[in-house]
C-alpha cells in the first residue's frame, strides 16, 4: 500500500511549495523529538514520517514521480530501497525553529542557506553610566572595547602575506556534507567547510599575526558621544565597532547601553525634575522667598505665594531635561514645599507659637485675618 503524503502533511494535492513548507514547520515543531509531548519513540516516527513526505513533496521531481507512480517509486529512489535519514536534505529549512539543539541531532550547526556568503561579525554591548548633570548637557564618554579586528598583515586571509588559494577539503564551495550516526541512523548535513569556516578559501603557510584565524584580538579607545537629554536605557549604535566578521563580511556594530545615575536632589520624570525645599512657617503663611539650585547649579530665586500649604508643589519653567538631543527647549523644575518642625524652641518662640495657636478652632479666621493684614503691611 502507498503512503499518503499530502495526507501526512495535511496539505492538498494543488499546495504550493511554500504551503508545504509551512505545514512541514508547523509539524516539524509538534513532534520533533526535543519538543514533541509525544511518548519519544512516536515522536520519533513520526517525525521521520513527516520529514519523508516533505523530502518527497518539497522536490518537484520526486513530486512528479509520486504524483504519477505512488509512494513506491519514489521509495525505491532513496539510498537504501526506502527513506532514511541519510536521504534527508531539507534540515536548513527548520533548524531555524530549533536553533543549537537541532544540531544535537542534525549535526549541521549553522544551516545552509545562512553559511553561503560572507556574515557580520558579532555585535557587541557595552554599558555606560553616567549623571545626571551628564544626561542634561551631553557628554563624551572614552571607552574601552575589546574586541576582534581584522588582522592587517594578511588582510584577514590568514594566510602569510595574504597568499590564498581554493580550499582543498571542499574545493572552494566552502561547504561540507557529512554523515553523522545519530538516535535516527545516518543523517547528512550540510554545513560550513570547518578548514576553510565557510570562505573556500585557503592558504600554504598560515599568517604569523593571527596564527591563521584572520583576525586579532585588541581593545579599542572609543570616544562615545553622548548627546544631551539620553534618558536610563537609551542605546547608541556605533555601526563596525563590534567583532570582525571571520569570512570577510562587514564587523558587527557595538551597542552602548546608557544608565544614568539616580541623582541626591533630584529626580527624574521625562523631560521634567522634581526636587524639594525646606522653608519655615511664616513664609508660607506669609509669602516669601527661597533660593534654589537647579541641576546645573544655578541658583534661582523661588517666589513663594502667601498661604502656600505643606507639600505643594512649585514650578521654575524650563529648568528641566532636555526634551530631546536636537531640541531647544526644556522641561520644567518641580519644588515639592517643606517646613522644618524645630524640636527644640527657646522660651520666647515657646511664647510666640502658643499665642498663635490660641486662634485653634472657632477664632482660626481671626487669627488668620491678623497675619493677612500683617503681610500687606510687609
Ligand atoms: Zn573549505
Ligand atoms: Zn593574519
Amino acid at each position: 500500500m502507498g503512503k499518503d503524503y499530502y495526507e501526512t502533511l495535511g496539505v492538498d494535492k494543488s499546495a504550493t511549495q511554500d504551503e508545504i513548507k509551512s505545514a512541514y514547520r508547523r509539524l516539524a515543531k509538534k513532534y520533533h523529538p526535543d519538543v514533541s509531548e509525544e511518548p519519544k519513540e512516536v515522536a520519533e516516527a513520526k517525525f521521520k514520517e513527516i520529514s519523508e513526505a516533505y523530502e518527497v513533496l518539497s522536490d518537484p521531481e520526486k513530486r512528479t514521480t509520486y504524483d504519477t507512480y505512488g509512494s513506491d517509486a519514489v521509495n525505491s529512489q532513496f539510498s537504501g530501497g526506502g527513506f532514511s535519514w541519510d536521504d534527508f536534505t531539507h534540515a536548513e529549512d527548520i533548524s531555524d525553529i530549533f536553533g543549537d539543539f537541532f544540531g544535537n541531532i542534525f549535526g549541521g550547526g549553522r544551516s545552509g542557506q545562512q553559511s553561503r556568503g560572507p556574515r557580520q561579525g558579532n555585535s557587541l554591548r557595552m554599558d555606560i553610566e553616567i549623571s545626571l548633570l551628564d544626561a542634561l548637557n551631553g557628554v563624551k564618554k572614552e571607552v574601552q572595547v575589546p574586541h576582534t579586528v581584522t588582522c592587517a598583515p594578511c588582510k584577514g586571509t590568514g594566510g602569510k602575506d595574504g597568499k590564498v588559494s581554493t580550499c582543498g577539503q571542499c574545493n572552494g564551495t566552502g561547504q561540507v556534507r557529512s554523515v553523522r550516526q545519530t538516535m535516527f541512523g545516518n543523517m547528512v548535513s550540510v554545513s560550513d567547510c570547518p578548514k576553510c569556516h565557510g570562505t573556500g578559501k585557503s592558504y600554504e603557510e598560515r599568517c604569523p599575526e593571527c596564527r591563521g584565524s584572520g583576525y586579532t584580538q585588541k581593545t579599542s579607545k572609543v570616544e562615545v558621544s553622548i548627546p544631551k537629554g539620553v534618558d536610563e536605557g537609551s542605546t547608541l549604535t556605533l555601526r563596525g565597532l563590534g567583532d570582525a566578521s571571520y569570512n570577510g563580511g562587514p564587523p558587527g556594530d557595538l551597542y552602548v547601553i546608557i544608565h544614568v545615575k539616580k541623582d541626591k536632589a533630584f529626580d527624574r520624570d521625562g523631560a521634567n525634575l522634581w526636587t524639594g525645599i525646606t522653608t519655615t512657617y511664616p513664609r508660607l503663611v506669609l509669602g516669601g522667598q527661597e533660593e534654589v539650585r537647579t541641576l546645573e547649579g544655578e541658583k534661582v530665586i523661588l517666589t513663594i505665594p502667601k498661604g502656600t500649604q505643606v507639600g505643594s508643589v512649585l514650578r521654575i519653567n524650563g529648568k528641566g531635561m532636555p526634551r530631546s538631543a536636537n531640541s531647544s527647549t526644556r522641561g520644567d523644575m518641580f519644588v515639592r514645599v517643606k517646613i522644618d518642625v524645630p524640636s527644640k524652641v527657646t522660651k520666647e518662640e515657646a511664647e510666640l507659637l502658643q499665642k498663635l495657636d490660641n486662634g485653634a478652632g472657632p477664632k482660626k479666621s481671626k487669627i488668620r485675618k491678623k497675619l493677612d493684614d500683617l503681610s500687606e503691611k510687609i
